[in-house]
């Protein structure tokens, strides 16, 4: 079995070293390394590092992790380490927590997104993208950008914005939330398997779990998926780990 877990925060995951030799005993084979902020960026490059061919990092800003970031220096340390990651991500809106409720804090998050994807756009950089409560804006700007290697990360928006996602030549991955979500149920039951990828968002809470999850959990995900496509577990697992090599140009 070879599993890919295309969105992990493994800066932000305890014990990692018994995490990682865990997943691998699972077969996890590769990890996607979100960032959210500068110092998150810093991190997972540090632990990528360590794990080369097995931890892949990716650089971003989160829509939430702005207001305390010296943008400007971290915009620039991106670009000069650009070499060092293989997506932009996580990027996107979130119009959904208490603190995007205002206006010109989500005009300030369009500007942020839009400024990324084109940094993406521009090195040929794939990108992961969170969209929660600003799914229509996230697709919108994104498509107005003109970026052509993309994934909705855990997309919750409804079906019909799904199936553009998909028209549209990009990704959309699910989560082990696809146990009690009836959005990300929805969603992916509507769309075909050659447009899917597998994550945990780990360490998020896992709330079928009681627990915080870790990328071996991404075998959750895929039995959970398998379950919802009626196709075999291994077939699951080989074509959502083409469609995440694919999209994150990765040659195993
Ligand atoms: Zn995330």
């Amino acid at each position: 079995m070879k599993l890919v877990d295309t969105h992990a925060h493994i800066d932000q995951i305890s014990n990692l070293e018994r995490v990682l030799i865990n997943s691998k005993n699972v077969g996890v084979e590769s990890i996607i390394a979100m960032s959210i902020n500068g110092k998150s960026m810093k991190e997972t490059l540090n632990i990528g590092k360590k794990y080369p061919n097995f931890i892949y990092p990716t650089f971003g800003i989160h829509p939430t992790e702005w207001l305390s970031e010296n943008l400007t220096e971290t915009f620039l340390w991106m670009k000069e380490n650009l070499h060092n990651c293989i997506a932009i991500g996580e990027i996107g809106l979130d119009y959904w927590g208490k603190f995007s409720k205002k206006k010109d804090l989500q005009e300030k998050q369009r500007e942020i997104y839009t400024f990324q994807l084109k940094l993406a756009e521009e090195n040929d950089l794939p990108v992961s993208i969170h969209s929660r409560g600003a799914w229509n804006d996230a697709l919108k700007i994104a498509l107005k950008t003109g970026i052509k290697k993309a994934v909705f990360h855990w997309f919750t928006g409804s079906i019909d914005l799904a199936k553009e996602i998909i028209n549209n030549g990009y990704y959309i991955s699910c989560t082990p939330a696809l146990e009690y979500s009836k959005e990300l149920r929805d969603v992916i039951l509507n769309i075909p398997l050659d447009r899917i990828l597998i994550e945990t968002d780990s360490p998020v809470y896992i709330r079928s779990l009681n627990r915080a999850s870790d990328p071996s959990d991404v075998l959750i995900t895929a039995k959970l998926l398998q379950a919802i496509k009626d196709n075999p577990l291994e077939e699951v697992i080989t074509i959502t780990r083409k469609n995440a090599y694919d999209l994150f140009g990765i040659t195993k």
